[in-house]
């Protein structure tokens, strides 16, 4: 168990999330506000009906559950209100910069335009930002088992848009099923189009899959990147090219990519200088939240605020912003944990 000072230091903390999908974002309420609307039969009486969608087992339960809550966007408005709820809640846990996805390609099939759909999400954020001290940018997930086509054509037409709320792409669903290396040509028309890169690694596949993240996609972090650990080579290139990993501990659990937290390398990964980042992954799926992961951390890993607050900086340093604002960020975040640190001393002393 972790001390009273350092539990009231992490709900203060300034935070930074990197690794969080919006269609994981969908409150059990609201997904019964959009199941009510959508005239779903049966239809759930109360919310801890549609948690228990979000109760699975394995990976083919997590993607179902995951489904059923999800498939009941099926309107603007509907992406509008979960990105503002979702940023509600990161404004809460005093999150200063996010940045989330968005499984697009599910939009543009329910015959969505992509700049109504980033328009859309863009209010939520523009609201937010005016309202709290928070800054967020967007990715834009591609979907593995939506074939490279699919995503070159998304990335150009991103590119196109040239939208200040997109700052990049990022890969996701079965690693096991899609060979990372046929995202190539993508990734490739990604990069020469100015779009930060990232892809989902390391999760169920082992270190073959981040390494084909590194090498054939050329991506500048890794989303999870926990079966790493199984590949010291790989652990010292992480290190040597700081190339940040945004972890998500109870999407891990949960998942069973790890037995136990003390079986999770983040603490390893940590001590070792890998530019590791804490993450939600699916906040309402997972039942967790930002604060939430890093009470987690600290207890299981026995961190302390300096190393904490080291945690929040790599985020910062992980970013997709461009030099100028992520300098500005840096030392916005770093003046109010050192402020928070020195407070928390005096208050000891
Ligand atoms: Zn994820």
């Amino acid at each position: 168990m972790i001390d009273q000072k350092l539990h009231d230091f992490i709900i203060k903390m300034p935070k930074v999330e990197l690794h969080l999908h919006l269609e994981g974002s969908i409150r059990p309420e609201t997904a019964m506000a959009l199941m009510k609307r959508n005239r779903v039969n049966p239809l759930p009486k109360k919310a801890e009906q549609v948690r228990n969608l979000y109760r699975f087992e394995d990976l083919a339960g997590f993607v179902e559950g995951m489904r059923t809550v999800s498939n009941n966007i099926r309107y603007l408005q509907d992406l509008s209100r979960i990105a503002t709820e979702l940023l509600e809640i990161l404004a809460k846990e005093n999150v200063r910069y996010v940045e989330f996805d968005c499984a697009v390609q599910k939009y543009l099939m329910l015959g969505f335009q992509l700049e109504d759909v980033i328009a859309a999400i863009d209010r939520s954020v523009q609201e937010a930002q005016s309202r709290h001290r928070l800054q967020a940018r967007l990715t834009i997930n591609l979907q593995r088992s939506l074939g490279v086509e699919s995503a070159i054509d998304l990335v150009e037409a991103i590119a196109d848009l040239d939208h200040p709320l997109v700052v990049g792409v990022g890969l996701s669903g079965d690693e096991g099923k899609y060979e990372q290396a046929l995202f190539r040509r993508a990734f490739d028309r990604a990069a020469e189009l100015g779009l930060h890169r990232t892809a989902h690694a390391g999760e169920a596949v082992g270190p073959e899959s981040v390494w084909s993240a590194i090498n054939d996609l050329g991506v500048e972090r890794i989303d999870h990147g926990t079966r790493a650990r199984e590949d010291e080579e790989l652990v010292q290139y992480l290190i040597e090219k700081q190339i940040p990993l945004t972890q998500c501990l109870t999407s891990n659990l949960k998942l069973k990519v790890v037995d136990s937290i003390q079986d999770h390398p983040f603490g390893d990964f940590y001590r070792l200088g890998i530019v590791v980042t804490l993450n939600t992954d699916d906040p309402q799926v997972f039942g967790t939240q930002l604060n939430d992961e890093y009470l987690l951390a600290a207890d299981a890993f026995k961190l302390d605020e300096t190393d904490l607050s080291r945690i929040v900086l790599n985020g910062v340093q992980a970013a997709f912003l461009k030099d100028s604002d992520k300098e500005i960020l840096m030392r916005q975040i770093r003046d109010e944990l050192q402020h928070l640190q020195d407070g928390s001393v005096r208050v000891q002393g």
